[in-house]
């Protein structure tokens, strides 16, 4: 007894196969026209529907409450969570990671899960700790050349160390890009100045502080061969580095790379990665009433940068698009902060699927090309082959999406969840209009989603680690 959808246009790594699939054991056995159902087999009907790789969101901060994280993600397509640790102050990345995996491996999550290794104190990383980090199943190791309010931006030496390390260890480095210091400038002369709206949040956060912090940050990769993940590029200039540093290295341009980044002159992958809000925004959002729901860090850009993102998603310098789903927000710098409580940090987990593939379907980017930037680029990027294709071997883990149903997205009963608050499931595109309807969910074949609604249970994830073998 298995699952079988049938009738759909079934989104493959080799392109778009009219018929079905069958999910056994919650493995993906079989592709294509000849699927047929067998006595006692479940099944779904997807006449007219793409059926598509469930979701792989690459960027998600959801320890605090994965259970409602994951079952928003599911809701909304997504069956493959990578979250970051949420270590303590003062506590090392490998007891933060211990504890997320306790976390995780108790079924706190309806789907599935893989670990980013947060680091907060980069400066004082050890060798022997990264070493650790790869056996507990980190896929990445993540530093931040930002945030010296918080005490966790890296020195030069400290990125370069963690570079070194992570590259000795077989272990990708994702890098926060934005200049901590000229943001400290700018934050000190906005303060000085009296200036405290919404839009001053993104003003001491401007687009060169991103791109001397990518050069920084792509400068070191190379000289330490550390494999760098560039997560929530969104500017013009940052992805422009990107493309000219896989020039240089000879690598084409296009969407048919399934490497999960290109190689750099010294032999290091870079990847990069936007998130869904880049995309669909700009700054102009912090001119209107909803402005507060939009603070994110970097901060939604410039019209022309988000053309930009948008080039960059189409031509295949993008290689992946995360949500940056936050479930603890950080208080705006109280120097510039227009408001008591003004915190940044969006939602989006649900959302990043739908809202991504309804900005395709108006900008003309193929499906197999969305479902890249969605599903196996991230599974690509982090190590996950059984995740984000649908190919035989593959887990069962599908989506059937009807475009040609317009739906709403809903903040009671759409992707992101149960209630408007700064919790997990919130939505900032509640109302949005979406070009299609999440109609099916599976998880390794079991049914999450039925018609939009969830029916699911929501202990089902498990805890993934990424392969060693690429
Ligand atoms: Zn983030």
């Amino acid at each position: 007894m298995g699952l079988v959808i049938l009738g759909g246009m079934v989104v493959t790594p080799g392109g778009v196969v009219a018929g079905g699939l069958r999910v056994d054991g919650g493995v993906l056995r079989e592709i294509g026209p000849d699927v047929t159902a067998a006595p006692g087999d479940q099944v779904v009907d997807a006449g007219g529907c793409h059926v598509l790789p469930g979701g792989v969101d690459p960027h998600c901060h959801v320890m605090a409450d994965p259970a409602a994280a994951s079952q928003a993600a599911a809701m909304g397509g997504t069956t493959t969570i990578l979250s970051f640790s949420s270590p303590e102050h003062g506590e090392g990345p490998s007891s933060a990671l211990r504890r997320a995996r306790d976390v995780v491996a108790g079924g706190a999550s309806a789907v599935d899960v893989g670990l980013h290794a947060a680091c907060y104190g980069p400066d004082e990383l050890l060798e022997d700790e990264v070493a650790e980090l790869v056996a507990l199943g980190a896929d990445a190791l993540k530093v931040f050349l930002a945030y010296p309010e918080l005490g966790i931006m890296a020195s030069g030496l400290g990125l370069y160390r963690a570079m070194r390390f992570a590259a000795r260890a077989g272990l990708r480095v994702q890098v926060h890009c934005e200049d901590g210091e000229l943001i400290e400038a700018l934050v000190e002369e906005a303060a000085a100045a009296g200036r405290r709206s919404l839009r001053t949040f993104a003003e001491v956060r401007p687009a060169v502080a991103e791109e001397l912090a990518v050069a920084r940050a792509l400068a070191f990769a190379a000289l330490t061969g550390a494999d760098c993940y560039l997560p929530h590029l969104s500017t013009g200039g940052a992805l422009e580095a990107v493309r000219a540093l896989r020039a240089a290295a000879g690598a084409t341009a296009g969407g048919g790379d399934a490497g999960g980044g290109r190689a750099a002159p010294t032999g290091g992958r870079v990847t990069a990665e936007a998130c869904i809000h880049h995309v669909v925004l700009d700054e102009g959002a912090y001119g209107t009433p909803a402005g507060e729901d939009w603070l994110v860090a970097p901060p939604l850009r410039s019209a022309s940068d988000v053309a930009a993102v948008g080039a960059a998603l189409a031509d295949g310098t993008v290689d992946t698009v995360g949500s940056d789903h936050s479930q603890d927000p950080t208080a705006v710098d109280l120097r510039i902060s227009s408001s008591a409580g003004s915190c940044y940090g969006i939602a989006g987990i649900g959302a990043r699927l739908p809202v991504l593939l309804t900005w395709g379907a108006g900008a003309g980017v193929p499906i197999e090309r969305l479902v890249q930037l969605l599903s196996s680029g991230p599974a690509d990027a982090f190590g996950y082959p059984s995740k984000g294709r649908l190919e035989p071997g593959s887990d069962g883990d599908v989506v059937v999406w009807d475009a040609s149903e317009r739906s709403v997205l809903d903040p009671v009963t759409g992707p992101d969840g149960s209630e408007r608050s700064r919790s997990a499931g919130w939505s900032p595109y509640a109302g949005w209009e979406l070009a299609g309807r999440v109609r099916f969910v599976c998880a390794r074949g079991v049914p999450l989603v039925v018609e939009g609604a969830w029916v699911g249970p929501g202990d089902g994830g498990q805890l993934i680690e990424p392969s060693r073998s690429t």
